[in-house]
């Protein structure tokens, strides 16, 4: 069997794919290895209830997907990879019976917001035109190109008044804007919603500019017709095309250091395998430092920095369920539209909601009363379930470490928690129940970090959002961009810039900074920041 490449990569997730995918067309010949039996990580769609009931158990929600650098240069549309935007975006039925619904279309939407508060529309106007500014010439570019320094960063865009207005807000937590900006607890809890959901935190200073980024998002948010795996396995199809390989259960024990630099690596299996030119990890912080390369090869300081290596406290439970029907909400006697809605927000009314599930769990006990996220898949997409069939998921937030017996007592409990779900899924959408579920599955935070190691204590973006480990400072301050004090061992997946969620950027970054040091060129176009930002208005 081979055992030399130029690149060996660790994980098959998408980050460790599209690196692979970039590297693969610059000439180099790469070697995917990964530990489950199928590439893609948290982009994967089982059968957890019925045989032919397809569940996206992890990523489902993915957002500009196709306007995102990787899936063009890629050209994941010519490998049969399709991505639909259904029209009536993000929806939250209340439990006076009426609803917020969110559109693509911006009129529609601000029209609907004015059925709660004629101040709250014109305000989501107006912000929507800044935030799409915002978010297209600083948040977007800055996340698919390393990061500047700070000061460097703060230099270029106090020129500018659309700069200016970033940083200001980026002083300020999401709560304290969406609290300023909005009048109505509706569209305060939708637009925490927005930005907890997509696992920034919504209390943090620092990072107001996630609630940009989450407003604009809301209504633009896509799907992998076939199911979240189908995107997976386009990625896989275009690094074999190119003559890349990717091998699945091959989970990596070591990266052998020979004087300081990183040659190869060890399998569970005993199997090596070398690199002539580098190897990138993929996999989670503690994991790519202190298991694969080990303490005795890094000096105290980043031995330490990457044991303290922070994830996230609230993470995800999951419920999964086979149905006879789609979900139908009381509330869609004010407007019916809810029950074709793409993104779910079912149960959280108001930031104190928010709030106290916070308190709950950091005391280690599952919020009681649920504020969930919610979605009917096959509403969008048939060909997830058996025909005139549909599946339908919950996700809560939830603690990894529960009070009464730590993380195993998951096992115990979650079917129980499911029900608490349940139950409160019904009080806004009554057939949710059993006559309607043919079949259910819960998966708790243990599970996820069962399933994909690299997602500790159950964090599905493999490392907290706090302002100390964004920006620069991911995954600690003291690295240069996706490099490690190892020669020739780089870092490619969410525990790096910008973050978690399926947006490729961390593999996309990787891939012009791994080019730029083997002096390759890079076939793909790429923005400079300093060039971008010293030019805005
Ligand atoms: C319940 C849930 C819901 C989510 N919903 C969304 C969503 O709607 N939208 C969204 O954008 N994101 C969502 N996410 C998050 C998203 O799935 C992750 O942030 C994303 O998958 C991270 O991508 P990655 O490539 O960096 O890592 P991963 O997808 O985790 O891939 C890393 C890969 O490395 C492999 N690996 C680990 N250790 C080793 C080893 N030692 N050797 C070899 N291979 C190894 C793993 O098996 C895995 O395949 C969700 C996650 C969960 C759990």
């Amino acid at each position: 069997m081979k055992d030399t490449f130029d690149v060996i990569i660790i994980g098959g997730g998408h980050n460790g794919q599209i690196l692979s995918g970039y590297l693969t067309k610059a000439g180099l010949e790469t070697l995917v290895l990964e530990r489950r039996m199928e590439p893609g990580g948290g982009l994967c769609t089982e059968e957890v209830t019925i045989p032919g009931f397809y569940h996206n158990i992890h990523a489902f929600f993915l957002r500009w997907v196709p306007d995102l650098p990787f899936y063009k240069d890629l050209e994941l549309a010519r490998f049969g990879i399709q991505m639909k935007m259904p029209e009536v975006q993000t929806v939250a039925p209340f439990s006076d019976g009426r609803c917020l619904v969110m559109y693509q279309d911006e009129e529609k939407t601000i029209k609907n917001i004015a059925y709660f508060s004629k101040k709250d529309a014109a305000t989501y106007r107006d912000l929507l035109k800044r935030f799409k500014e915002m978010s297209v010439k600083i948040i977007t570019p800055e996340g698919y190109a390393p990061p500047l320094p700070a000061a460097e960063k703060k230099t270029l865009l106090e020129k500018s008044p659309l700069g200016r207005e970033y940083l200001e807000i980026s002083k300020k937590t999401p709560i304290e804007l969406a609290r300023g900006y909005f009048a109505t607890e509706q569209m305060r809890s939708m637009i925490i919603f927005m930005v907890t959901t997509r696992m920034y935190l919504a209390d943090e200073p620092g990072l107001g500019y996630h609630m940009v980024a989450a407003t604009v998002g809301g209504l633009s948010g896509t799907m992998c017709l076939g199911g979240s795996h189908y995107l997976a396995h386009g990625l896989s199809k275009v690094i074999e095309a190119h003559g890349g390989r990717i091998w699945e259960v091959s989970p990596v024990r070591e990266i052998i250091i020979e004087g300081g630099k990183a040659k190869g690596v060890i399998l569970d299996d005993g199997r090596r395998f070398y690199a002539r030119k580098c190897i990138a990890s993929s996999v989670d912080i503690p994991q790519t430092f202190i298991n694969l390369v080990g303490k005795d090869k890094l000096s105290r300081d980043v031995a330490e920095k990457a044991g303290q290596f922070k994830f996230a406290k609230l993470v995800l439970f999951s419920a999964h369920l086979a149905l006879n029907e789609p979900l139908k909400y009381t509330s869609a006697k004010f407007n019916l539209d809810i029950d074709s809605g793409f993104n779910y927000n079912v149960g959280l009314e108001s930031i104190s909601d928010f709030e106290a599930h916070v308190r709950e769990i950091n005391e280690g006990v599952p919020p009681k009363k649920p504020g969930m996220q919610c979605a009917v898949p096959t509403l969008h997409d048939p060909t997830q379930a058996p025909p005139g069939k549909h599946t339908a998921f919950l996700w809560q937030f939830a603690p990894f470490n529960l009070k009464d017996g730590g993380p195993e007592a998951w096992d115990k409990v979650k079917n129980e928690y499911m029900e608490v779900c349940l139950e409160r899924w019904r009080q806004y959408a009554p057939n949710c129940n059993s006559k309607n579920i043919i079949a259910k599955y819960a998966f708790s935070p243990l599970d996820v970090e069962r399933k994909l190691i690299n997602m500790k204590g159950g964090d599905h973006c493999v490392g907290a959002a706090t302002f100390d480990q964004m920006l620069e400072n991911r995954p600690f301050p003291g690295l240069a961009p996706y490099r490690t004090p190892i020669e020739g061992l780089y870092l490619c997946g969410s525990g790096s810039h910008p973050f978690g969620n399926c947006t490729g950027a961390p593999g996309y970054n990787a891939a012009g900074v791994i080019c730029e040091d083997l002096n390759i060129p890079k076939w793909w176009s790429t923005h400079d920041l300093r060039e971008l930002w010293s030019k805005l208005r």
